[in-house]
């Protein structure tokens, strides 16, 4: 059995997406009114293109093509200002992601902020979380960020050895993405994540491990263990066909042994990519014994801040997502306003990303809706059902009949036969919930800790969790499966 069938990130995928008319922004007003809507700005621009991406992202942009995009932006942010403003949008949550965000110079990424601020509204106690590289975080860019509030950062480090980094063509070394850790976990903001892949081609357990044992002895709040996918379109799609392999078994057999080490090192597994670190008084002693160790006074001060904020912060947060609004600026970016989810073509190749990057610096009317999908009652439930079965703490059966009035495991038979085969359980209570809601997306949110289990709860097991990618493909509806396989043939794909 291969474990690595699809990434269920979102659901329906991009590919089952069609061209849409006659839907304009303003028909979605309802849904935006009000605070807690979640924003995403797409930064389209890399150093170098990785092996294995399939992300919206072309290489060569210099800085004026980057203004260009960012005046695009600008048009797009004073477009969408006309319907945001009458309805009352305040957005509590504002991601930049890429693309590698941080490729551009600081005065870019300060209009950024200052633009996004000047159009829209904030929630007082907004989320500002960013994407960034090693080659691309300096301490210029990081007090920019720093100076701004951002509350999250994300680094793509995918390993510390430079042949695994080689094979990845990732653009930077192992001694760079450790520079680059350290210096961001300096900066002490509320989180920082690195992100890490396994299934490289020569990469052992060992190897792995010795990547993973290197990032939490610095001490980030999050680690994301990732897979390696090489999907259509992809660099390394070529290298497959000249005879590299992907060794799924080993591949799992190295993820198991990363989720053990990161788990005895106090993190909490919330998804099968997603580990938190865990603010237990033993792994609280040993984060301030490595921070005491050889820093500055001012370096040990900003991080044994942060681990003192990070203390209450130890539960898993709940939050009934899936429903969320949340809006996308730029090209590649994704909105999801209620059962209309829509986002400029879905496009991997450089060619096709240059195409779809320069019809959007030329949009002339940002607010209609031309491209996406509007979900059926059935695609709802599917989209509920993934959102929540494939993160912890899992799913509560009483809060899906409240909001569909069906019996979800009648509905989904397929659930019954997980937990008879040991990937899922039905509990009466979820492990490990806090009353902080993570979240800020627009939608019901709140510790069931106080509220009447009624059902209980489906959670995967340790084993489902670590199947979530041959699993949850399983919940895609025939139809919505038959749009994805329809534009994979139009689009030569493959694998
Ligand atoms: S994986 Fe990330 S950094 Fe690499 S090319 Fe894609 S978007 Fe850029």
């Amino acid at each position: 059995m291969n474990p690595y069938i699809q990434y269920m990130y979102s659901y329906p995928h991009k590919t089952a997406y069609r061209p849409l008319t006659g839907i304009r922004l303003a028909d979605c007003a309802g849904s935006l009114s009000g605070p807690g809507c979640g924003l995403y700005l797409h930064i389209p621009f890399c150093q170098t293109k990785c092996g294995y991406c399939n992300l919206f992202s072309v290489t060569g942009a210099g800085t004026e093509e980057m203004e260009r995009y960012l005046d695009a932006v600008e048009r797009q942010l004073s477009q969408y200002r006309r319907t945001l403003e009458p309805a009352g949008t305040r957005f509590s949550d504002f991601t930049i992601g890429g693309g590698t965000p941080l490729l551009l110079n600081a005065g870019q990424l300060d209009r950024v902020f200052a633009m996004t601020e000047s159009y829209l509204h904030f929630d007082e106690n907004r989320s500002i979380v960013i994407e960034t590289a090693p080659n691309q975080t300096d301490r210029e860019k990081l007090q920019l960020l720093k100076g701004r509030g951002i509350t999250r950062v994300s680094m793509g480090i995918q390993s510390f050895c430079d042949r695994e980094l080689e094979t990845l063509r990732r653009g930077h070394s192992g001694k760079k993405a450790l520079e680059a850790l350290e210096l961001l976990l300096s900066f002490g903001f509320d989180c920082v994540n690195a992100d890490f892949i396994y299934g490289i081609p020569g990469q052992t357990i060992q190897s792995l491990l010795e990547s993973l044992e290197r990032a939490v002895s610095l001490g980030p709040q999050e680690i994301f263990l990732y897979p390696l996918y090489v999907k259509h379109g992809a660099g390394l799609e070529r290298e497959l066909r000249d005879g590299m392999v992907l060794e799924p078994e080993k591949a799992f057999e190295q993820y198991r042994e990363a989720c053990g080490f990161l788990k005895s090192e106090g993190f909490r597994q919330d998804s099968m990519r997603r580990f938190v670190r865990r603010k237990s008084e033993g792994s609280w002693q040993s984060s301030i014994a490595q921070i005491v160790r050889g820093k500055s006074a001012a370096s040990q001060q900003a991080s044994m801040e942060q681990i003192i904020r990070g203390k209450s912060e130890h539960l898993r947060p709940f939050s009934e997502c899936g429903f969320g609004t949340s809006l996308a600026l730029g090209c590649g970016g994704r909105s999801y306003v209620g059962n209309l989810h829509f986002c400029t073509p879905y496009a991997i190749t450089r060619q096709d990303c240059l195409r779809e990057l320069y019809a959007y610096e030329n949009t002339q009317d940002f607010t209609a809706v031309t491209h996406g999908i509007v979900l059926s009652r059935e695609e709802q439930k599917r989209r509920y059902v993934i959102r929540h079965l494939l993160i912890r703490p899992g799913l509560d059966i009483g809060r899906y009949r409240e909001r569909f009035g069906t019996e979800i495991l009648k509905e989904f038979p397929l659930l019954s036969e997980w937990i008879e085969e040991g990937y899922l359980v039905q509990q009466s209570s979820p492990d490990e919930v806090g009353t902080n809601c993570g979240s800020g997306l627009r939608d019901v949110c709140c510790n069931p800790a106080q509220r009447k289990a009624e059902s209980g709860w489906l959670v995967l097991t340790d084993d489902g969790l670590s199947l979530s990618d041959y699993l949850g493909p399983q919940l895609i509806s025939r139809e919505i499966s038959e749009k994805m396989a329809e534009w994979e043939t139009a689009h030569g794909q493959t694998n």
